[in-house]
């Protein structure tokens, strides 16, 4: 009888630490579904961190203290988990400050020794986890850019102190975005067997399959997603909030400065709401869990209407929060309460402007919308008892100072129906509209050698409209955006 395969997925390192990631419960939750052999998880974040600081230590023990004397009381776990992300985000910023996040930074950071000590803890961590007559396979999700770093390091560590015979295997949405680029680098081809682009389920299981090429750009669609399976991961340490998916892509598809939706190649496929409510019955048991965060682009009205009205009709009691793109529908104080009664107690909006032509340059959903009938939505979220967060984006090419204002003014105006603002500054990046379409957004040059080398958010570029970079960043400082002028109002 052939034995058993046993795979090893592993979530590396990252600043953030109270987030509860979905790739892996994803990736195990299909596999176990498909009866593909032993599948074991290492939650290697939360592993690194315990290894890199006293700190650290010292807050895991108060927070189990804490967890044991109150029962897991959720505003006791909240500060303390803000307490864990602060730590984390501090040592990652010390241990990581001398790298550049270019992807042949990165790369020349993983394949040098400059990282000598980090593989050197990554090795002793790893050596809990791995027996290398038992493992047959090794899969690492790395959704953010320190943890494509990391993933590098682990394969290098593995080929380098373990087996170099064990296949190891990158996926997540950072190989997605650098696909090209990293098939193409030989330094780490020799630490890494395969990267995956796209949805990593199908190609794992060819591979545990014994199949020598998987699947490439493989799309999970929403009818065959699995019951995620958290398993691995210690869900008293995390937020309580449990991340969920409904569809993939995003309905609207369209903006111009958006990055996300080149992995379904601007296809959108939704789950039956239906098959939604029984997923989340099913995870309030397996985790024990009340409060369900969906991590999708945005969930359409109508589906959010099912929805609530299954999880109402099956008595499913649950706090939910989703992202929703700005839509008339939310104006209805009646579909407010409905949302509200089946437990919405969240909604997250792309705001990014209030002024109409920048708006329209975005082409946001909402750019035909007045700035009244966007008060009104955020007045009837808000009176039905549901939060509303909001992001804005300061610096769109041709934005000028006075549109950049007309943006403040419209969220102070609206301050007593918002909730959270979150500012950023615009940022160019590749696979956008706008980076393919310069011309049309008043830029006239990009520097494209930004994409391989410096320590940079975003592509540099010269524009002969509007504010420059410098006029956008004085403009954000000089506010005090989000330290004085909202949030001391809001
Ligand atoms: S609504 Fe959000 S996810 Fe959809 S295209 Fe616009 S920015 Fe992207």
């Amino acid at each position: 009888m052939e034995k058993q395969k046993t795979c090893l997925l592993i979530w590396p390192p990252l600043a953030v630490t109270s987030i509860l990631p979905l790739s892996i419960p994803f990736l195990k939750g299909y596999l176990k579904k498909k009866q593909a052999g032993e599948i074991k998880v290492l939650d290697l974040n939360r592993r690194y961190l315990q290894h890199s600081s006293l700190t650290w230590l010292t807050l895991t023990i108060f927070l189990n203290l804490l967890t044991k004397l109150f029962g897991g009381n959720p505003a006791g776990k909240r500060f303390i988990l803000a307490g864990f992300d602060m730590v984390a985000g501090s040592i990652a910023k010390r241990k990581r400050r001398s790298i550049a996040w270019s992807l042949d930074s990165i790369i020349n950071a993983a394949c040098s020794n400059f990282y000598y000590k980090e593989n050197n803890k990554i090795y002793k961590i790893l050596k809990h986890a791995i027996d290398d007559k038992e493992i047959s396979l090794i899969g690492i999700s790395a959704v953010y850019p320190e943890q494509l770093l990391f993933a590098l390091i682990i394969a290098r560590v593995v080929k380098e102190k373990f087996n170099k015979n064990l296949p190891v295997v990158i996926g997540g949405a950072q190989v997605t975005k650098h696909i090209n680029q990293l098939n193409n680098k030989l330094a780490i081809k020799q630490y890494v067997d395969f990267f995956i682009p796209c949805d990593g389920e199908e190609p794992l299981l060819n591979l545990l399959d014994g199949l020598k090429e998987p699947k490439q750009n493989f799309l999970l669609k929403p009818e065959n997603f699995p019951l995620p399976d958290f398993s691995g991961f210690d869900l008293n340490t995390y937020s309580s909030w449990i991340p969920l998916l409904a569809s993939k892509g995003c309905f609207w598809s369209r903006c111009t400065f958006c990055t996300y939706t080149g992995s379904t190649g601007n296809g959108y496929f939704i789950n039956t709401p239906g098959q939604t409510s029984a997923t989340i019955k099913k995870l309030k048991k397996t985790c024990n869990a009340s409060r369900f965060l969906f991590v999708d682009d945005a969930l359409p009205p109508q589906f959010m209407r099912s929805l609530a009205e299954n999880l109402i009709k099956e008595k499913i009691a649950i706090k939910w929060s989703s992202s929703i793109i700005l839509n008339q529908a939310f104006a209805d104080k009646e579909f407010c309460a409905l949302l509200k009664q089946s437990g919405l107690e969240s909604v997250l909006i792309g705001l990014e402007s209030a002024s109409s032509r920048i708006l329209r340059l975005m082409r946001k959903q909402h750019a035909e919308i007045s700035k009244a009938e966007i008060s009104g939505i955020f007045f009837a979220l808000k009176t039905s008892g549901i939060k509303v967060r909001a992001t804005v984006l300061f610096g769109f090419p041709t934005e000028t100072r006075q549109e950049a204002r007309e943006t403040l003014d419209f969220l102070a105006g609206n301050r007593k129906s918002i909730h959270k603002v979150w500012a950023q500054a615009f940022s160019l990046e590749e696979g956008t509209y706008i980076f393919n379409h310069p011309e049309e957004f008043g830029i006239t040059k990009i520097n494209y050698a930004d994409k391989n080398s410096g320590e940079r958010i975003g592509f540099r570029y010269e524009s002969n409209q509007g504010m420059s970079s410098k006029e956008r960043d004085k403009f954000l400082n000089n506010l005090l955006f989000k330290t004085f002028y909202l949030k001391s109002k809001l």
